[in-house]
C-alpha cells in the first residue's frame, strides 16, 4: 500500500487487506474476533492503573484531536517550505497510553511525528528541536519543565505546548482537545497520491548513523506499514491453515510495551506491529522490573520484546523465582548483541516458550532479521533470517562479496529501508549506498540463511540497548575549561553490554597538578563526571571511568583511532 498514512492502513483497513489470505482466513479471523474477543481486541492498556483504549476509541480520539488541531493551531503547523503537508510535531514523553492518539492525530493532517526520550536533558531537547523544527510538541507534565527551558534556551518560543495529561489549566491537554473535537465538523485528512506513501515521512526518529553526532532518521510512511507486513508474512500471522496452538500471534494475546516507545523498537514492535495484530499491548510508562513481572501475572502478558540487559534481570533477579510467569509464551531480543550464554541462560528460566532474536535498527524500521516461526528456539548466537522481502550482501574488507560463513559488512535494502537522515546529506550519501544501507555491522550468514551479527564498525556505543554517541560527549569535554582534547570509547560490562570511557588531555597546568597531587586528580575526575552528568541523560554518564592520559592517539587525518583505545583499555581492564 503505497498511497496510505499509516493510521489509514491501520485503522481504516481490515488487516487481511494487506496479506496473501483466504476467504477461509478472512472468516477464521473475523469468527475469532467476534466470538471470542469482541471489542477487547487490540486495546492499550496502561499498566500501572489497568485504564483501557480500545481499538475503536483510539480511532475515533486520534480523529478527534486532529479536528482540533486543526482548528487550534491550523496557522502554525507549518513545514520548514512553509507548506502544511510537511510540519513536524514532537512528543516528548514517557511511554504513555495516549501515544497512539498523538502520533495518529498528527498523521491525519499530513504532518512528521519525532518522538524524542523522556530522559533527555535540555541541551539535548534543545539540539533535537532545533534539527527538526518542531512546529507543536505534546509534553508529558513530568517533562514540561526540561521542555520550557529547552525551548526558551534553543530560542524557539512560539511553539505550542499541548500536555499529555495534566491537572493545571494553563495549556491545553489531550483530553480537552478530545473533547473540543468531538464537537468539530470533519477536518481536510490527507489523501496520498499513488507511489507518495513511499516519500511522505511519517517519523523523525534518532540515531548517530555509522559516526557523527545524532542524525533524524526519515520514516515514511510506507517504511513503517511495510515492515509492519513483512513482520506479519514473516510470522504467517492470520494464517488459518496453521494450527491455532501454532500460530505465534493470535488476536486477543497480550503483549508488553516495556521498552521505550521513542525508540523505533518499541514504536514499531511493541506498538504498532501487535495493533495490527490485534493483540492488547499493556504499556508501561517507566520500566521497574518487580512491577512488570506482577504486570506479566495480572494482565496475562503472552508476548515480550526485550533488550539483553532485561534478558539479565530474568536470568539473575530473585524476584523471579516466586513470579508467576506461566501465561509467557513468547520472547524476542534484540536492540544489541546478546551473548550466546545469556540467550542459554535465559532458555533454561523459561524452557517451554518461543525464544530467540532479532536484528534490526532504527534505519530499517527496525526490522531486518527475526528467528523464523519453524524455529521454536532460535539457533543460538544466531540473529535469526531476514524478515519477507529484504535483501542483504556482505561485503568482506576487500570489497569484495563474502561466501557463507565469511565475515563482512552487512547491507540490506527492502522497502523499510529509511529515506535517509533530515536535513544531512553527506551521512546520507555514505550510509545509502546505490539503494543499499550500509548498516555498520559485521555479519555472517549461513547456508540455511540464518545470519550472526559479530561485530560493530561504527562508532556508537549501546548501553542497555540505548545508543550514546562518542562525538556527543568528546564535543561536550571539549566545551570544559579544563580540558584540552578528550575520546570516548565503551567499555565491555555484563549488564548494560557496554559503558562509556572517557580519556581525557588536561590543559598543561592543571595535568601537572594531577600528576603532583591524589586528591587534586580524584577531585578533577569527579569535576568531568559532574560535568557530563548535569547535561546528558543518565545511559550517557562515564560510568566506564575517566583516565587522564597525555595524547589521545589520532590518524594523520586527526580521526580518533579508537581501536587503539579499545586495546589500552582492554590491558586497563585485565590489569584490574
Ligand atoms: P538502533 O538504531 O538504536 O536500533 O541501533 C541499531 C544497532 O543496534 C544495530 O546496528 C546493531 O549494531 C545493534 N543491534 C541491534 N540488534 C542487535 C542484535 N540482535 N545483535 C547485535 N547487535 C544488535
Amino acid at each position: 500500500p503505497d498511497n496510505l498514512t499509516l493510521p489509514q492502513f491501520l485503522l481504516d483497513k481490515h488487516p487481511l487487506d494487506f496479506l496473501d489470505r483466504t476467504r477461509k482466513d478472512i472468516d477464521a479471523f473475523n469468527l475469532q474476533l467476534r466470538d471470542d474477543l469482541g471489542l477487547d481486541c487490540g486495546s492499550l492498556i496502561e499498566e500501572d492503573t489497568g485504564r483501557q483504549l480500545r481499538f475503536s476509541e483510539m480511532k475515533e480520539r486520534s480523529d478527534a484531536l486532529a479536528r482540533a488541531l486543526k482548528a487550534k493551531f491550523g496557522s502554525l503547523l507549518l513545514g520548514p517550505d512553509q507548506s502544511q503537508r510537511s510540519f513536524t510535531v514532537s512528543i516528548f514523553s514517557p511511554n504513555h497510553l495516549y501515544y497512539t492518539t498523538c502520533i495518529w492525530a498528527t498523521h491525519r493532517l499530513g504532518g512528521i511525528v519525532s518522538p524524542m526520550s523522556s530522559t533527555s536533558t535540555v541541551s539535548e531537547l534543545g539540539y533535537q528541536l532545533k534539527l527538526i523544527k518542531s512546529s507543536l510538541m505534546f509534553v508529558h507534565e513530568d517533562c514540561l519543565s526540561v521542555a520550557l527551558e529547552a525551548i526558551s534556551n534553543a530560542g524557539l518560543t512560539g511553539i505550542p505546548i499541548i500536555v499529555i495529561e495534566s491537572s493545571r489549566n494553563d495549556l491545553y491537554t489531550v483530553d480537552q482537545l478530545v473533547d473540543l473535537g468531538n464537537l468539530l465538523p470533519p477536518y481536510p485528512e490527507l489523501h496520498l497520491s499513488p507511489g507518495e506513501a513511499k516519500e511522505k515521512i511519517a517519523f523523525l526518529s534518532f540515531s548517530s548513523g555509522t559516526t557523527g553526532m545524532p542524525k533524524a532518521v526519515m520514516l515514511s510512511h510506507y517504511n513503517i506499514i511495510c515492515n509492519i507486513i513483512q513482520m506479519a508474512a514473516f510470522h504467517r500471522v492470520f494464517d488459518s491453515s496453521i494450527e491455532r496452538d501454532e500460530q505465534r500471534f493470535r488476536p486477543g494475546d497480550v503483549g508488553s510495551c516495556a521498552v521505550p516507545i521513542y525508540h523505533i523498537y518499541g514504536l514499531t514492535l511493541n506498538l504498532h506491529f501487535p495493533l495490527f495484530a490485534r493483540m492488547n499491548v499493556v504499556i508501561s510508562r517507566k520500566f521497574d522490573f518487580e512491577v512488570w513481572l506482577k504486570s506479566i501475572e495480572e494482565y496475562r502478558i503472552s508476548h515480550i520484546w526485550i533488550v539483553p540487559p532485561q534478558a539479565i534481570l530474568f536470568c539473575k533477579h530473585p524476584a523471579v523465582k516466586s513470579a508467576k510467569l506461566s501465561s509467557l509464551r513468547y520472547c524476542m531480543i534484540a536492540g544489541a548483541p546478546a551473548s550466546a550464554e545469556l540467550c542459554r541462560q535465559f532458555q533454561e528460566v523459561f524452557p517451554g516458550i518461543e525464544f530467540g532474536q532479532g536484528f534490526g535498527m532504527t534505519e530499517t524500521s527496525p526490522v531486518a532479521t527475526l528467528f523464523p516461526l519453524s524455529e521454536r528456539v532460535g539457533k543460538i548466537g544466531s540473529v535469526g533470517q531476514l524478515v519477507s522481502g529484504t535483501l542483504a550482501k556482505i561485503v568482506r574488507p576487500d570489497g569484495k562479496l563474502a561466501t557463507y560463513g565469511e565475515a563482512g559488512e552487512l547491507l540490506l535494502k527492502g522497502g523499510q529501508i529509511a529515506l535517509g537522515y533530515y536535513g544531512n546529506k553527506e551521512a546520507t550519501r555514505e550510509t545509502f549506498v546505490d539503494g543499499w544501507l550500509k548498516t555498520g555491522d559485521v555479519a555472517i550468514i549461513h547456508p540455511d540463511g540464518s545470519l550472526n551479527i559479530v561485530d560493530r564498525l561504527k562508532e556508537f556505543l549501546k548501553v542497555k540497548g540505548f545508543q550514546v554517541a562518542p562525538p556527543e560527549l568528546e564535543g561536550h569535554l571539549l566545551s570544559h575549561p579544563y580540558i584540552a582534547d578528550a575520546a570516548v570509547i565503551g567499555i565491555p560490562d555484563e549488564y548494560a553490554g557496554q559503558l562509556p570511557r572517557a580519556y581525557i588531555v588536561l590543559h598543561p597546568d592543571k595535568a601537572s597538578a594531577v600528576r603532583e597531587d591524589a586528591d587534586m586528580e580524584k577531585k578533577i575526575r569527579s569535576l568531568v563526571f559532574n560535568y557530563v552528568s548535569e547535561a546528558k541523560a543518565r545511559y550517557k554518564w562515564l560510568d566506564g571511568g575517566i583516565c587522564f592520559v597525555n595524547a589521545i592517539p589520532k590518524s594523520p587525518t586527526g580521526k580518533i583511532l579508537r581501536r587503539v583505545l579499545r586495546e589500552v583499555a582492554k590491558k586497563e581492564i585485565m590489569g584490574g
